[in-house]
């Protein structure tokens, strides 16, 4: 129960969960926080916000946190509560004693979407000024790194083309892979405003998600496709755009390779993309996917949203490209009421890909085999950067397990938890010699660890988000760091008990040095967010009152690039032993893993994740409502209470992933995206029984 005082005072500030970003006024009595209040000059949220951000910040206070650090010779030992000075010189010590040992590449960094902007910078920083080498990665590799690559390799930068108030101008909304209702709720909203206005609703989604009919809003089409074939339907689109004549031949012609566009119309012309052939893979009838391919070309302003629905995938890269073909096809990029738009889950996902965090990219999407984009951060570092691209997160597990890496600073992310196949994880971890846990409480990934370093929460240290739109928001210091330092400090603290050297007194310095090597943020500073509230990126000389709406007059990269995106069938199939497919998603009041959300002091948060399946399929297995359900799958198996609904097909089943008994990743496969290693979350051939509970 919070008790709540008199305000005396408030600080504006921004949301640590989602990527909508909204802007708070925190208010509070002397250093305590009494409640947090949607503000309304937010330009993400104009005065709205949904339950998680209102409600869900007692977690700050929760007993749980881990104030002081730790450390520990091996993993078998108990923690020993140590002063910063010691830990932070444990860690150091350990680091540089594997590198002298192991040489500079056995070591590496995880950044966390979860933090700031200038955090990430950091973090990425001690991996290729202090480590010397570019083994940094991040939470955004499971989850929207294929927004990273689709977008980059068809545009020409990662990143949604649209602020958040453009779908008041658009006239077709297509909902691929995403929930936006429990998911992004304040987006979500007004969206539904602008469906009341009479814009209509495309959904393609294996799961009929509320926006597919709630109060005033029916979707037009709700595209209830199988598992693992958003390709083939995104594909079957454009067949139907292509061989109609409906595609903006002015718009490729003057914005696209016109001979890319030719090779891709031929590849989607043929008939084995037509829409009867296409309902047969996907199990979405022609008629619906023509009507809707039509109405997306035809129906004035179309704007694209799509989630990890999209990216989970082992096409999810392809997808991207697909859903990026879809948009170049129809003209719909470069103005109000259109576009592509990737829903980020986490608040700073977006920032964190900014920042760098990826292994072969430097900030601001450069990659670092360029020599002049080098050249920038080696003047502003003093030092070299090595030219060879790092491990991502998968590879650094890998190469633990085969004995080459061995040791890894994990800020704000549990890998063990998070990751797919646990096992594996588990492996890679208990192979290596130091693994630094940087974090609120002592998460599963911990238990493999050496040294833990207490995190701070957003309410204690200043900083800046960026939400989906590209949105660079503000981050507040409310109330002194619990843990006594905020964690750019502590990342400083490790790079210089390693010699760096680094002077940084405020992240409005570090913001300062991110401006002045990274051409799409030059423009920006603190004085300027206090002025504005917040900016859009680009913000430069180009643009100096930075960009809502990208890709205007044209692409960054220039042309852009239709690309033949070829459905490829997933490895995991479904056979006698696992006839379902297992899909997953989100809910409204809880938050991924459920670290913080499970933290609140707030009855109403569901406690359990439960198993949604089809009555049919539950009526031939003998399940009724309630009951104990095990699910299994080729990788392992856990146990739920089933849910009788037909928001989900026959032959599908779904399940959300906030709690730690569920041990979803326990479930799901090894699968990944081609070009990224994202995991292939969101297909996995199961069967379902009843059973006695955990
Ligand atoms: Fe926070 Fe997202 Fe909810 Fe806004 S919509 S309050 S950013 S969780």
């Amino acid at each position: 129960v919070i008790e709540l005082g008199t305000p005396t005072r408030s600080v504006i500030t921004t949301c640590a969960y989602c990527g909508v970003g909204c802007s708070f006024k925190a208010e509070l009595n002397g250093d305590e926080l009494v409640r947090m209040v949607p503000y309304k000059h937010g330009a993400a949220n104009r005065g709205h916000s949904c339950v998680k951000g209102r409600f869900a910040w007692g977690y700050a206070q929760h007993a749980d946190r881990i104030l002081n650090p730790m450390i520990r010779d091996s993993i078998d030992q108990p923690w020993r509560e140590v002063s910063w000075e010691e830990a932070i010189g444990f860690a150091a010590a350990r680091l540089r004693g594997i590198q002298e040992k192991h040489g500079r590449k056995s070591v590496g960094v995880i950044t966390s979407s979860r933090c700031t902007n200038e955090e990430t910078y950091l973090v990425q920083k001690l991996a290729r000024a202090v480590f010397r080498n570019n083994n940094t990665d991040t939470c955004a590799r499971v989850c929207h790194s294929p927004t990273g690559y689709g977008l980059g390799q068809t545009f020409g930068t990662s990143a949604g083309t649209q602020n958040f108030d453009s779908v008041m101008h658009t006239d077709v909304a297509v909902i691929i892979g995403a929930n936006p209702t429990d998911g992004h709720p304040v987006f979500a909203s007004r969206l539904k405003k602008r469906l009341r206005q009479g814009a209509k609703l495309i959904v393609i989604d294996p799961r009929r998600i509320d926006l597919v009919k709630s109060t005033h809003v029916e979707a037009a089409h709700h595209l209830a496709l199988r598992p693992g074939t958003n390709v083939a339907v995104v594909t079957a689109m454009a067949h139907v755009i292509v061989t109609e004549g409906l595609f903006d031949e002015d718009f490729i012609r003057s914005r696209c390779d016109w001979d890319e566009f030719e090779e891709y119309a031929e590849f989607v012309s043929d008939v084995r993309h037509s829409p009867e052939m296409t309902e047969m893979l996907t199990g979405v009838p022609a008629d619906a996917l023509r009507a809707a391919a039509r109405l997306y070309a035809t129906g004035g302003n179309g704007a694209i949203y799509y989630g990890l629905g999209v990216t989970e995938h082992s096409q999810g890269s392809t997808t991207v490209m697909a859903i990026a073909n879809l948009a170049m096809l129809t003209g719909n990029i470069g103005r109000e009421g259109v576009g592509v738009n990737p829903l980020r889950g986490q608040n700073n996902v977006q920032g964190s890909c900014d920042m760098g965090s990826f292994p072969h990219e430097l900030p601001g999407y450069r990659h670092v085999k360029n020599a002049d984009v080098r050249a920038i951060f080696e003047a502003a570092w003093g030092i070299e950067i090595d030219p060879e691209p790092g491990l991502r997160i998968p590879n650094m597990l890998d190469a633990a397990v085969d004995g080459q890496f061995k040791g890894l600073y994990c800020q704000g992310e549990d890998i063990l938890q998070s990751d797919p196949d646990t096992k594996h994880v588990a492996a890679g971890l208990a192979a290596m010699e130091c693994v630094i846990v940087h974090d609120l409480f002592l998460n599963e990934t911990a238990n493999y660890a050496h040294v833990f370093l207490p995190g701070s929460t957003f309410l204690e240290k200043d900083g800046t988000f960026t939400n989906a739109e590209r949105r660079i928001n503000r981050v507040r210091k409310v109330m002194a760091p619990r843990n006594g330092y905020a964690d750019w400090e502590i990342t400083q603290l490790l790079a210089n008990a390693m010699g760096a050297g680094w002077h940084y007194t405020h992240p409005s310095q570090i913001m300062d040095e991110i401006a002045a090597t990274t051409p799409g943020f030059a423009h920006v500073d603190y004085a300027m967010l206090e002025e504005r509230g917040s900016v859009q990126w680009p913000c430069n000389d180009a643009a100096p009152e930075g960009s809502p709406i990208m890709h205007v007059d044209g692409f960054v990269r220039g042309k852009g690039r239709f690309i033949v995106t070829e459905y490829v069938a997933t490895e995991e199939r479904t056979g006698p032993r696992f006839p379902l497919l297992l899909t997953t998603g989100r809910i409204l009041s809880q938050y991924n893993v459920g670290a913080q959300t499970r933290r609140t002091a707030n009855t109403v948060w569901h406690t359990e994740d439960v198993l949604e399946i089809h009555p049919h399929d539950a009526e031939v297995r003998g399940i009724t409502e309630g009951a104990w359900v095990k699910l299994a799958s080729r990788s392992g198996e856990t146990a739920l209470r089933a849910h009788l609904t037909d928001r989900v097909s026959p032959g599908v089943v779904y399940t959300t992933f906030h709690h730690p008994g569920t041990q979803a990743n326990v479930i799901t496969t090894d699968y990944s995206d081609w070009a990224t290693n994202c995991p292939e979350y969101k297909v996995t051939a199961v069967q379902v029984g009843l059973s006695n509970g955990p």
